[in-house]
């Protein structure tokens, strides 16, 4: 199986300098390839493609010796491909209809990782295999870099990748044939309902809070973001802000991540089985359905909760999550299903009846016929649950 790696990198002052430009002449390679592209498809209707793009660069190099021949053919060619991609998700997009912005320039600041596609290809992971404490990294026209290795690399590394966040700078190493690595069994199996109360409830009743600071966090990110907009362009002013809001999103996808992975950890260890609702983008962001509270009235139905920035935070850190979560079951040789979460948190998990009314709060479940009573989360996890298990029996059948 593939997975990745990351590992902070520790440049020195000067290969500090040699990274950022590094980044620049990749990004000002993008934004070239960018505008040749523009201009013949505005002024000619012509579609310039990679391959057109990749034959030049041979020449764009001799012509800038000092700048962009100093770095890597392969990264300069991975560079030009992910142009091409932004290509074709934008025609992707105009085939469906829809009116896509045109791919952008990238602005400094805005263009944060170069992929050199082969190691041993202008980039050498572990470049200084005998030295008996560090790790390096080597990039062309760079140099050796160290890493901070905090785990093992198991597999071989295929795509070696820089990224720059805010001052810091990553490795990013994409390795294949990583062996998996089977837990023992247990025998049991479970259903996650993925809410925005508790993060996560399983079937048996077990809770998962969302990540503590979160929500905070969220709060926090509207005001930045609110004081940001008030600021003059080009201010010192606003380039703080900018850095201000860019420092709680990176820390509100920290610990997206980090708790992702905990939750992830401890239900693959747990449970043989786990059946989890399909996400559906588009849906999730639309707003709660007020809740009738049964007096002719309307219960409060998290929607606070549950729209704008919360919300889209929540959604994201779901996405995150079942990301990890499936990746740590097929390493782990777990089972993964998916189901469609239609009526899972309104259908009784006792005797079946499905009603919108079932659902007499955020947190309440009560059955309108067999008056069975549970948390609406755990309700809904067993439901999952036994939809998964349904479409596994058919799958076997
Ligand atoms: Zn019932």
């Amino acid at each position: 199986m593939r997975r990745s790696y990351v590992f902070r990198l520790r440049p020195t002052r000067h290969q500090e300098i040699a990274l950022a430009a590094c980044l620049d002449d990749h990004r000002e390679l993008y934004n070239g390839a960018l505008e040749h592209r523009r201009t013949a498809y505005r002024k000619a209707g012509v579609i310039v493609r990679y391959g057109d793009q990749s034959a030049e660069l041979k020449s764009i190099r001799a012509d800038d010796p000092d700048g962009q021949a100093r770095w890597s053919f392969s990264s300069q060619q991975a560079t030009l491909r992910r142009l091409d991609r932004a290509f074709a998700a934008f025609f992707t997009r105009i085939r469906a209809g829809r009116t896509p912005g045109f791919p952008r320039f990238k602005g400094r600041g805005w263009f944060n990782t170069v992929e050199w596609p082969k190691d041993g290809d202008g980039c050498r992971w572990n470049s200084q295999p005998d030295h008996p404490t560090a790790t390096y990294v080597r990039f062309q026209g760079v140099g050796h870099i160290r890493v901070h290795q905090h785990r093992r690399v198991s597999g071989t590394v295929k795509t070696i990748s820089v990224k720059r966040a805010g001052s810091r700078w990553f490795v990013v190493l994409s390795c294949d044939d990583v062996p998996a690595r089977p837990l023992p069994r247990t025998d049991a199996m479970t259903g996650i309902d993925m809410g925005v109360a508790w993060f996560v409830t399983t079937s048996e009743g077990m809770h998962i809070a969302n990540p503590r600071h979160l929500l905070a966090d969220a709060g926090r990110l509207v005001g930045a973001q609110r004081s940001l907009a008030r600021k003059k362009r080009g201010s010192k002013r606003r380039r703080k802000e900018v850095a201000r809001v860019a420092a709680i999103h990176g820390k509100i996808r920290r610990q997206r991540l980090d708790s992702a992975h905990k939750t992830a950890c401890g239900l693959v260890r747990d449970y043989d089985v786990i059946v989890h609702e399909a996400l559906q983008v588009g849906k999730m962001t639309r707003r709660a359905r007020p809740l009738p509270d049964g007096r002719g009235g309307f219960s409060p139905n998290g929607a606070a909760a549950k729209s704008g920035l919360n919300r889209s935070i929540l959604d994201a850190g779901w996405g995150v999550f079942l990301a990890i979560l499936s990746h740590k079951a097929e390493s782990a040789g777990r089972e993964l299903i998916a189901v469609n979460p239609a009526n899972t948190s309104r259908t009784c998990a006792r005797c079946g009846h499905c009603a919108a009314d079932n659902r007499v709060s955020q947190a309440e479940f009560r059955c309108g016929t067999c008056g069975h009573v549970a948390h609406a989360d755990v309700n809904a996890a067993q439901n999952i649950l036994r939809a998964g298990l349904a479409l596994r029996g058919a799958v076997a059948a």
